[in-house]
């Protein structure tokens, strides 16, 4: 078992894309095995490679909790998504303490392959869509706090600015949005 450190927004290292899987070795093994074993310590249901630091497309997710999936998902795209969207609170491992509602789409079909390097799909809707749309947002560069709708990111902005300075969150400017359960 190898729990790794999970970045939190103050690393320049999550802003950055991150680069194909070219390799379907040991290493991508590993690397996906460490990925599980971080997020299970952080009781988190979806981690992006980059947030403990490694810039490669591969996600994990465990909703097996929720009905869902567990999984490693490696060179991820999204195939469709549907124009129906759901609203959710999201929470990131890498904004601690810090959750907020955010529309994605209900549905998705994401292509992606396997750790031997297959193509394959998978669909997912409601949390596994949110999950899937938010890791693989992390690939791109981006955190879902510089996601929000003006008002929500307008209220969160000075809890943001803390932990981009590492400090935790005491004050946060509306309870509706403080302490909730960490997801991805
Ligand atoms: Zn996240």
């Amino acid at each position: 078992m190898a729990v790794k450190p999970v970045l939190t927004i103050q690393d320049e290292r999550l802003y950055k894309v991150s680069e194909p899987v070219k390799k379907f070795d040991r290493d991508l093994r590993d690397l996906v095995r460490d990925m599980f074993d971080s997020m299970a310590s952080e009781g988190g249901v979806g981690l992006a490679a980059v947030q403990i630091g490694i810039l490669k497309r591969v996600l994990v997710i465990d909703l097996v909790e929720k009905g869902f999936i567990k999984g490693a998902f490696i060179n991820p795209r999204v195939i469709e998504a549907s124009d129906e969207m759901q609203d959710g609170e999201e929470g990131c491992l890498s904004v601690p303490g810090l959750s907020a509602e955010l529309k994605r789409p209900r549905w998705v079909k994401i292509g992606y392959q396997d750790l031997s390097g297959n193509e394959k799909t998978v669909e997912g809707e409601m949390l596994l869509a949110r999950a899937f749309l938010h890791e693989m947002d992390h690939l791109d560069g981006k955190v879902f706090v510089d996601q929000l709708e003006p008002a929500i990111h307008k209220m969160l902005a000075g809890d943001v600015a803390l932990i981009k300075q590492g400090k935790s969150i005491e004050h946060p400017a509306e309870p509706k949005y403080r302490n909730r359960k960490k997801t991805a």
